[in-house]
């Protein structure tokens, strides 16, 4: 088919390759209810024999009316005595037909770990799909991009195997060691700069250091740049910040820094590297101006956009990523998560606060929950289908997967924004139950709770309690940290907690913080160190009475446990008597204790 003659809403494609791209969302969206029939017919019969569709008598049924009627709706922790005798070893069909390859562990979390995601092979290549959509669309919105490079700070994080011997490690890891991202083809519009080698190496700062040499040598090639979250970018910044002096040094010697000592890197750097003084200067100049404003322009002026997540939690960054850009266009490609890739933005060149995703059928089947915050526990019976979604309305995601996850509620909550073709639209509202995230960290209300109680304990010996708190995510820092307000009842000022004591209260907070964000403290450093910020007494007091002035009823005013709102951050700051940072880092292993 010639390239210009597919007349879609999606065009004029770039290339043949995109055309057929292009065409394939279209065709995905304009049957978007009889794929999804499909789909839910494919991962019924081939999972008939599985003991867990066998447990609701289906008898072989494949249709959607039996499916529900028979098979209730789901959380994690409901199937984890599953999943754990999967971990386990039990290699018999339990969710899927299909042997599982391996887990993914999950930013969020069960009893403080990491959920566990059973997946199959297959879904690399569902995986791999979805990633082929994204260029297609945006060579639509932005020409010229198989004129340079795309910078982006890709990781691998560490991984363990289970007791039975499967691998866990987060899906990103297992999609950048597969020969899927390995030995993909050449593609003239998505050309990186970082070498597989920079990428796959698991020590984070020897990774960050050797991508960020490649982007520098290449600066003039550079066309977008970017990394999975806003947050994980902005470290990028940081990072060269601080080592900015060694990486000119590098350029003007041509030689590697001998903290680089992963043999693998050394010898893909060795063809890299080359002595370029005029480089080496620029370089110094820049960077060792007070002015960090713009940086990634002056540093890449042909970047026309960075492609971060800035949607959902990592909102929070977007003035951070103006400021070290110049405003420039941010692109949310994709919505994705260790139990399913979902959809992708058919329109990223829009605001983050107007972008949308667009669901494709063929990923899972999907169903969605009416989102009613006053009747949380709605049944199975409100699940609406894909395609009968209302606009304006928010729902609570449910998948059924390929790899044998049935009606499982994902956790995320989103608002149908309107249709492309008869497949809906979604702006990502918020993940469920969610109080504090600074990079892919998921602190609740409960946890944060347990964590002050934990804390608290080591004030016994002074006769001190915590009265009240509250929290804030602090990401004008980076990385950004846990702000955690206390407001003290000290029974003997003679004896009132020192400032270590207060400083070990940080620690014992971090400590009692769920795997996720210890691992971005010690592994990722991606969170900073967590700090109290100890506040007169009679400062809860006021902030309930700035609430009532507002409008709350007295009543039923409850202290939030977290604030983002700028008078209330302005009056608990003008409160603060002392600050205390966690002193050390807190206990992490990609060991799993269970
Ligand atoms: P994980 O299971 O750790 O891979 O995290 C998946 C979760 O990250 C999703 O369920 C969402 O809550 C969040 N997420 C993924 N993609 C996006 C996105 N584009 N915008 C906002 N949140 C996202």
């Amino acid at each position: 088919m010639a390239v210009d003659a597919l007349c879609s809403p999606l065009g004029p494609p770039a290339c043949e390759k995109d055309a057929k791209a292009l065409q394939f969302i279209e065709e995905m969206t304009r049957s978007a209810d009889a794929v999804q029939e499909r789909v839910l017919a494919e991962i019924l019969s081939r999972n008939s024999d599985t003991e867990y569709l066998r447990r609701y008598n289906l008898a072989g049924a494949t249709d959607r009316e039996t499916f529900k009627s028979k098979i209730p709706m789901v959380t994690y922790e409901d199937l984890e005595p599953i999943i754990h005798r999967i971990a386990n070893g039990d290699r018999s069909p339990i969710l899927s037909a299909h042997p599982i390859s391996e887990f993914l562990t999950s930013s969020g979390t069960s009893a403080g770990e990491r959920k566990l995601m059973p997946t199959i092979r297959e879904e690399l290549d569902r995986r791999q799909l979805l990633y082929s959509l994204l260029m297609p669309v945006m060579n639509l919105y932005m020409p010229g991009l198989d004129k340079g490079k795309g910078l982006y700070f890709l990781f691998v994080k560490s991984e363990t195997k289970t007791p039975g011997g499967l691998l866990a490690r987060p899906v990103l890891t297992s999609y950048y060691k597969s020969d899927h991202f390995k030995t993909r083809a050449f593609d003239p519009y998505n050309v990186y700069t970082s070498p597989n080698e920079a990428i796959l190496c698991p020590d984070s700062f020897q990774s960050m250091y050797s991508q960020m040499l490649c982007g520098l040598y290449e600066r003039q090639q550079v066309l977008r740049l970017g990394a999975i979250f806003a947050s994980g970018l902005l470290r990028a910044i940081r990072f060269l910040q601080l080592n900015w002096r060694e990486l000119a040094h590098d350029i003007r010697t041509g030689t590697l820094n001998s903290n680089i000592s992963d043999s693998d890197i050394r010898s893909c750097m060795a063809r890299v590297l080359r002595p370029d003084v005029e480089l080496a200067d620029f370089i110094e100049a820049e960077c060792s101006k007070d002015n960090w404003e713009r940086i990634i322009t002056r540093i890449w002026p042909n970047t026309k956009y960075l492609e971060v997540i800035v949607t959902g939690a990592m909102a929070q960054y977007i003035p951070t990523l103006d400021y070290y850009s110049g405003g420039l266009p941010k692109v949310c490609t994709m919505y994705a998560s260790s139990e399913c890739y979902f959809g992708l933005n058919l329109n990223p060149m829009c605001k983050p606060s107007e972008v949308s995703y667009t669901i494709m059928p063929n990923m899972a089947y999907f169903e969605f929950l009416p989102h009613d915050p006053n009747s949380p526990s709605a049944g199975s019976d409100k699940l609406v289908d894909l395609v009968d979604v209302e606009v304006g309305k928010e729902y609570e995601l449910v998948i059924t997967t390929y790899a044998g996850l049935c009606r499982y509620r994902v956790g995320d909550i989103l608002r149908v924004t309107g249709f492309h073709n008869s497949a809906p639209q979604f702006h990502f509202v918020r993940r469920k139950n969610v109080l504090l995230s600074i990079d892919s960290d998921k602190t609740d209300e409960a946890e944060l709770q347990s964590a002050v109680e934990n804390a608290s304990k080591l004030l016994n010996t002074f006769n001190t309690t915590v009265v009240e708190y509250t929290s804030y995510a602090d990401t004008k820092t980076i990385p950004g940290h846990y702000v955690i307000y206390w407001e003290l009842l000290v029974k003997d000022p003679t004896n009132s907690p020192t400032k270590e004591v207060l400083e070990q209260c940080c620690l014992a907070m971090e400590e009692s913080l769920n795997s996720v964000y210890r691992q971005g403290r010690v592994e990722c450093n991606s969170i900073g160190a967590l700090e109290i910020r100890v506040v007169k007494n009679g400062t809860f007091e006021e902030l309930m009475d700035y609430a009532i002035s507002r409008g709350a009823s007295i009543n039923q005013y409850k202290v939030p446990r977290c604030v983002n709102f700028t008078p209330i951050m302005e009056l608990l700051d003008s409160r603060v008597l002392s600050n205390h940072f966690s002193q050390s880092l807190p206990h992490w292993t990609p060991e799993r204790r269970r």
